[in-house]
């Protein structure tokens, strides 16, 4: 039977995930989460992506919290933004398929 290795590590005082990937990763607490999500989805840098995307994003700024998916998926879901424009994605989808010439 192979044990696992506990996937943390305390590095100055903070505790981090060490990922898959190797990657270290910071684990955030309840308040930062909610900086970072709406930082990397609705601001300068975010561009309000899909959940997925915004779940790589912060993976590439070497963050990560146990519920991040989930919080992330709750959080596109109740922004504004993301729902007028999913809207809007689809009526022009809807559109685009009207338009195409049917064989
Ligand atoms: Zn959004």
């Amino acid at each position: 039977m192979v044990r696992k290795a506990k996937p943390f590590t305390l590095k100055n005082g903070e505790l981090y995930k060490i990922d898959q990937d190797n990657k270290l990763r910071r684990c955030l607490t309840t308040i930062e989460t909610q900086m970072v999500m709406k930082e990397l989805h609705e601001g300068p840098i975010g561009g309000h992506f899909v959940t997925k995307l915004t779940h790589k994003k912060i993976l590439d700024v070497e963050y990560w919290w146990p519920t991040m998916f989930r919080d992330l998926h709750d959080y596109c879901r109740s922004c504004d933004a993301c729902q007028q424009t999913k809207g809007l994605a689809i009526q022009s989808l809807a559109k685009l398929m009207k338009s195409l010439p049917k064989e």
